[in-house]
């Protein structure tokens, strides 16, 4: 199984690969806070190793004058990757989140965009039932928006998973053609949610809300959002998280009220990452729902784009 062959590569690469090893057993003494907004929980996790990425110079300028870390010419020698399909290839992420990290580059330097892309997503989260597949959007977390990937995560660790079963914050608004549309109330975060057992349709509803939002930030090389998406059992759920903003207005305060908070999937999914030890200790419930509301649409903003699609 396709499964197996990732643990392989795992419990290889950490023994060979020290820079791996090394930050996975960092991992297993990483410092959490627990938030609790009554009746759900955001986690923030201390990981200063993160800070490569939460700090990524993402414009064009820095990009362009940079090696790409996901060509496979630039990647380390230690670093070795198992195929997927014909195009992509399976990595360990070596600066972890999860336990079991992993990084997912196509084998072309091409942008990072989603459009053509949702269908290998899906067939990812097939291959993978014991992993939540995310995407971040170019202005939206990823930190090589010039070299098309996505990451993946072990299950159970995003707190939008248990929230989304417990069937307390989302409730279907439609369906059509085998898949259901959701959309979560009083969460923080505006979030559409699609589930369904059937490909072709997931595909079709994905694309149509893709174009709507598209037709809303026409200036843009996509719609800004982050997306997450699993199986469970014959069904995939995808999270769709849209965007108004790349960063909030702490990233770039000076002084105290800076906050280096560059939220992506995992993020908005409830584990909120924090590189700096001052700002794990200092950050509030207030600043959590503030850096939300700045950087996610309100739900009725988002029913209202999305419920005449039935
Ligand atoms: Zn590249």
């Amino acid at each position: 199984m396709f499964s197996d062959k990732i643990s392989d590569l795992f419990t290889a690469q950490v023994t060979e690969w020290q820079l791996a090893g090394d930050n996975y057993r960092l991992l297993q003494k990483v410092k959490t806070r627990h938030f609790d907004f009554g009746g759900f929980e955001v986690l923030v996790q201390f990981n200063p190793e993160r800070m490569v990425s939460s700090a990524a110079k993402v414009d064009s300028g820095s990009v362009g004058s940079r090696p790409c870390f996901l060509c496979q010419k630039n990647r380390p020698p230690l670093q070795r990757g198992v195929r997927f399909e014909s195009d992509f290839t399976v990595l360990v992420n070596p600066f972890p989140i999860f336990n079991r990290h992993l990084t997912i580059p196509s084998d072309e330097h091409t942008d990072q965009r989603i459009r053509y892309n949702f269908g290998k997503m899906l067939s990812l989260a097939e291959s993978l039932p014991a992993y939540i597949i995310f995407y971040n959007g170019p202005e939206c977390g990823a930190s090589a928006p010039d070299h098309f990937h996505f990451q993946a995560g072990n299950r159970d660790l995003i707190p939008l998973e248990k929230d989304f079963s417990s069937g307390r914050f989302a409730e279907i608004i439609f369906s059509r053609k085998g898949v259901e549309v959701w959309l979560w109330r009083n969460y923080l975060r505006g979030i559409i949610s699609l589930s369904s057992a059937g490909r072709e349709p997931l595909e079709t509803m994905f694309h149509m809300i893709f174009e709507r939002f598209s037709a809303l930030q026409p200036g843009l090389p996509e719609p800004m959002m982050n997306i997450l998406t699993y199986k469970t059992g014959q069904s995939w759920i995808v999270h769709i998280i849209p965007r108004k903003q790349h960063r909030p207005a702490q990233y770039s305060a000076e002084g105290k009220d800076r906050l280096i908070i560059s939220p992506a999937s995992v993020d908005l999914g409830g584990v909120v990452i924090t590189p700096r030890e001052e700002d794990f200790r200092k950050i509030t419930t207030g600043d959590l729902t503030d850096i939300f509301r700045q950087v996610c649409w309100p739900d009725d903003e988002l029913h209202h784009v999305i419920s005449d699609l039935k």
